[in-house]
């Protein structure tokens, strides 16, 4: 039983509680840590290759972030690749994919043009794909099973050269085992629950755990959708209810594709939408997901959770409310219904054949299959007092030496991000010092204000696309000159077209 006292104890050994540990150890003047970790390794829950996606999120694939949005997401998720690549991990743990976004039909396609035109002076590497390119690039998203071309539009902007994919519980590990480089007290404590953090009577905290006690000055938790527990059982964040949103895959038995394939994302919903992916840990074979259904544990596979569950979620007439609000939305209604179906045997993979040949029109039924012991839960947070579902991460900042996190998608692309706003509170706390100036040469590329220009070859091929698009309105219109014009035909952006 350990009766001394640690500067600072992590809760949770996932990529949030190990990037956390380690820019403490490498940036700060903090000499002891300790890191509490409920099972037998680091990593083993949501931050595991097979539970998510594997994707680093920079922003410029997910169409439902905005430019300030991805202007963050782009400086975090580089600090993932600079660690990565500083420290020679190249295709063990960091992984470079062709990547794009995927637009199918006149709306989505000049949804993504424009979306280039406003997000390629930060991502100054995207490229735009038309269909001629995109059967060299991608054939199975332009060719059905008999060999013929879809008659859609489609349109990819995507990169070929950047680092795209990532194995969460290997970096983990890596930042283990940097720390130990280190000049720092450092310790883990795995197959260690902790049940309850109490203040001290002396200073500090006292971290209870099934194996002891254990003290420090600041407790940082990063125990996914038992921060909020622990939270609770603490008295912070009784307005804040847990949301479990449980993630399923389906694996291809071979590569279908070459790389990353994101379809363009509805902003109401918090997931990603369905994406197709080579997976780092099947061959590249193609993992399609991820789905999205609200199920009654706090943890994946394991049914334990299942009180644990209620506790968090505090179910009350403010949460009968934000669920009924959300239900409201036909959108996020049809949304869950779909993807509660997804999970249903022999149904499912109608259904989800029905939704992946969006992407790969040519997808046969003996292709893929539910990929079992695949996947992973998002700790979704309801905010009770606006009574409505937050869209991203979520932490309780106490004004103690107390930190809740809890970090639904994509908190593993963000972790050192996180890691690094959280360092800054608790060397405040501690006073203690933060290296910044280390940390931003190491892990940033510095600002990204000043821009660089449009690249105008590229802007030319967009412009081409639409100079096709407007080609085949105008072949319509002579076609049915004499009928009737096509509802759908009015609803599109002409205004637009050049
Ligand atoms: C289907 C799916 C797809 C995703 N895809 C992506 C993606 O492509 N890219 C991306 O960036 N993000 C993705 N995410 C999100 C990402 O997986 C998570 O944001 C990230 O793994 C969270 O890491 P974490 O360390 O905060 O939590 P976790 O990985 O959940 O780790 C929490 C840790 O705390 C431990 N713990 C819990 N309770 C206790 C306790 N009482 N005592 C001690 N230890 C405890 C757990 O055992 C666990 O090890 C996806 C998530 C899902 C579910």
């Amino acid at each position: 039983m350990a009766t001394k006292n640690f500067e600072v104890i992590i809760v949770g050994g996932g990529i949030s509680g190990c990037a956390l540990a380690y820019t403490i150890a490498r940036y700060t003047d903090i000499k002891s840590i300790a890191l509490i970790e409920k099972y037998e390794d680091v990593s083993t829950l949501n931050s595991k290759g097979t539970s998510n996606s594997q994707t680093i999120h920079a922003g410029d694939m997910e169409t439902n972030y905005t430019l300030e949005k991805a202007h963050t997401t782009k400086r975090t998720s580089k600090m993932i690749e600079r660690y990565c690549l500083g420290h020679g991990l190249q295709n063990d743990v960091i992984y470079s994919h062709q990547k794009m976004a995927f637009g199918v039909g006149e709306k989505e396609v000049e949804f993504l043009l424009h979306r280039y035109e406003e997000f390629n002076q930060l991502f100054p590497y995207l490229e735009v794909w038309d269909k001629e390119k995109l059967k060299e690039l991608e054939p199975r998203l332009v060719y059905d099973q008999n060999g013929n071309e879809r008659p859609e539009e489609i349109v990819g902007v995507g990169t070929r050269d950047q680092w795209t994919t990532v194995d969460f519980q290997k970096l983990s590990k890596s930042f283990i085992k940097e720390i130990e480089k280190e000049d720092v007290e450092f310790e883990i404590f795995l197959n260690n629950e902790v049940k309850d953090i109490e203040k001290s009577g002396k200073r500090g905290y006292v971290v209870k755990t099934l194996r002891g006690n254990f003290y420090a000055d600041f407790v940082a938790t990063d125990a996914g959708a038992h921060s909020l527990f622990l939270a609770h059982r603490m008295g912070f964040g009784h307005n804040l209810g847990c949301l479990p949103v449980a993630g399923s895959f389906y694996m291809t038995n071979q590569k279908i594709l070459n790389g990353k394939v994101y379809m363009i994302q509805n902003p109401k919903l918090p997931f990603a939408a369905l994406h197709g992916d080579p997976d780092i840990l099947a061959d590249g074979n193609t993992r399609f997901g991820p789905t999205a259904l609200v199920m009654p544990y706090l943890e994946r596979f394991k049914p334990g959770t299942y009180m644990d569950f209620w506790k968090t979620l505090r179910f009350d007439t403010d949460i009968v409310k934000a669920l009924w609000k959300l239900l409201k939305e036909s959108d996020i209604r049809n949304y869950l219904m779909t993807n509660f179906l997804y999970e249903v045997p022999v149904l499912n993979k109608y259904l989800f054949l029905r939704a992946a040949k969006k992407i790969v029109p040519g997808l046969k039924m003996d292709e893929f299959e539910y990929a079992d012991g695949f996947g992973g839960v998002r700790p979704q947070v309801l905010n009770k007092d606006e009574q409505k579902l937050m869209l991203g991460e979520a932490s309780i900042f106490t004004g103690e030496g107390l930190i809740f996190n809890m970090t639904p998608s994509p908190g593993a692309t963000s972790c050192l991000g996180n890691a690094e706003r959280d360092v800054k509170y608790i060397v405040k706390y501690l006073g203690k010092n933060f290296d910044q100036e280390h940390f931003n040469d190491e892990l940033t590329e510095g600002e990204y204000c000043v821009l660089p220009a449009p690249l105008e070859s590229q802007k030319a091929v967009v412009n081409l696309i639409r100079a096709e698009i407007a080609r085949t309105h105008e072949k319509y219109m002579q076609d049915t000159i004499h009928n009737a014009p096509d509802e759908e035909f009015w609803n599109a952006p002409h205004s637009k077209l050049k």
